[in-house]
């Protein structure tokens, strides 16, 4: 039987990283075993869903490459796949449920429950339901009027097994479950009903999330048998943590998905991220394809360890990534970056000079995002000058002359091409005995500037003749 997995994600939040993770495992079991891949939305939790999360959930997937066979937005023989389009479907099972006695209405009060609890934890008993309600006859349950709520009536005395594909061997007592709520006072189902529902009714294979939902695996289980449904394979991943060892959360930094999209992340890079945490192809090996990673993956290779998020090292291999790209590509990705920085579109020319400085920034960045800064100065009329390394580099003694010289020389320079510029430049260096620093950033610093920038001599070519001059020009006038 081919897989079929699925990711439950709720819209109540901006798609996390470890939900991208989890995502991605899915899919690569699937596309390893020619599967289908499910997004569902858990959307039952209607005061903290909105249309924006869903949205950003169903992008930071798409960036990804994470493409859905069956779901949300593409549909499928099981829709809707949004929970809260499905509430019938839930009541409808819990009826059932009641009328098999496999659930029961409970008539305790929240207050009741609660006077309840605080007594057993006093006296170091389990604080859960006590089960109280279990033996009220049905037709007396039946026959009352006041609210109540629909408990699982779990199996007893007994316990369930599952083979862990990631974990191994689980076992639950049922003397650890108590008879947990599957549809609340209101008729709104738990997370319990409406996830265990969903797996059956869409002919789940596998489930494979966050080890947080380890717990509920058993309820979910026996909800599955009380439906008839077949058995479902389990794997729970590892959650991630800091570099720090401590759960990931927003101290260690960004912990939502298009954080780093926005910084600048290429997607291949950060699905090559992702997928090690957890999980290798076999050898040491760190950049591993998309395509490596779809034949060889594995769930039952993926290891049960606390998984690391290190920001540094996702952004050490995104610089890995940038440099591997065809410089088009490369092109290609920056150009609307550049483009949205100076809120104008490059014109042809323009994109020439762009092209010319690219492959220099492409073989140091680790972020896109820090070309349009180090390229800004090649498209604007007049510009900024960074106060701190103005006050650095143009306040020593000689640099005045250094701007004049380098005017001079530059004006005469019969071609201008990169070899000219900087021939000429370091004939100057020569003469007047400058070291480069000494020499040279001042000229970077009046033309970009900055003190970072691309390398000067390419930068001057693309920058051109006529602002070269215009900035040089400008610079001896201010000193
Ligand atoms: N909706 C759940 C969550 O976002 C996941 C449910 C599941 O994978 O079973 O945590």
């Amino acid at each position: 039987m081919k897989p079929r997995v699925r990711i439950a994600p709720s819209p109540t939040g901006f798609l996390h990283v470890g939900v991208g993770r989890t995502a991605l495992y899915n899919w690569l079991f699937a596309r390893r075993h020619g599967g289908t891949f499910i997004v569902r939305s858990d959307d039952t939790d209607l005061e903290r869903s909105s249309d924006e999360y869903a949205e950003d959930i169903l992008e930071g997937l798409r960036w990804l490459g994470l493409d859905w066979d069956e779901g949300v937005e593409v549909g499928g023989p099981h829709e809707p796949y949004r929970q809260s389009l499905r509430l019938d479907r839930y009541r409808e099972v819990a009826e059932g449920f009641l009328g098999e006695g496999k659930a029961y209405r409970c008539f305790c009060t929240p207050a009741e429950l609660e006077k309840r609890r605080e007594a057993a934890m006093a006296e170091g008993r389990p604080p859960g339901y006590d089960g109280r309600c279990r033996a009220i006859p049905a037709e007396e349950a039946a026959a009352r009027t006041d609210p109540f709520s629909t408990r699982f009536a779990v199996p007893r005395p007994g316990e369930t097994v599952f083979a862990d594909l990631v974990r191994g061997e689980v076992r639950i007592d049922h003397g650890n479950i108590d008879d947990f709520v599957i549809l609340r006072s209101d008729g709104s189902p738990t997370y319990q009903l409406a996830s265990s529902v969903d797996d059956v009714d869409f002919e789940i294979t596998h489930v494979v999330r966050g080890e947080d939902l380890l717990s509920s695996t058993p309820k979910h289980i026996l909800i599955g048998e009380a439906m008839g449904g077949p058995p479902i394979a389990y794997a729970h991943l590892s959650l991630l943590f800091g570099p720090d060892g401590k759960k990931l959360s927003k101290r260690h930094g960004d912990t939502a998905l298009r954080a780093y999209r926005e910084r600048g992340i290429l997607p291949e890079a950060m699905v090559n991220y992702l997928a090690l945490l957890g999980w290798s192809p076999g050898e040491d090996e760190t950049i591993v394809p998309r395509q490596v990673m779809q034949d060889r993956f594995d769930l039952g290779a993926v290891s049960r360890n606390p998984a690391i998020f290190d920001a540094a090292k996702l952004e050490w291999m995104n610089g890995v990534y940038i440099r591997n790209l065809e410089a088009a590509d490369f092109l290609e990705r920056t150009l609307p970056l550049v483009e949205e920085d100076l809120g104008r579109e490059l014109d042809g020319a323009e994109v020439a000079r762009l092209a010319g400085v690219a492959p220099l920034i492409q073989e140091r960045a680790r972020l896109l995002t820090e070309v349009p800064e180090q390229v800004r100065f090649l498209f604007v009329d007049e510009v900024p000058y960074d106060e701190a390394s103005w006050n650095k580099v143009m306040k020593t003694e000689g640099v005045g002359e250094v701007i004049a010289s380098a005017l001079d020389r530059l004006t005469v320079l019969p071609e201008w091409t990169t070899a000219a510029i900087e021939e000429t430049l370091r004939a100057m260096l020569e003469e007047k005995e400058l070291s480069a620093r000494k020499g040279l950033q001042p000229i970077r610093v009046a033309v970009s500037g900055s003190s970072v920038s691309p390398p000067l001599f390419e930068s001057l070519e693309s920058l051109g003749r006529t602002r070269t001059l215009a900035r040089l020009a400008g610079v001896a006038a201010r000193l």
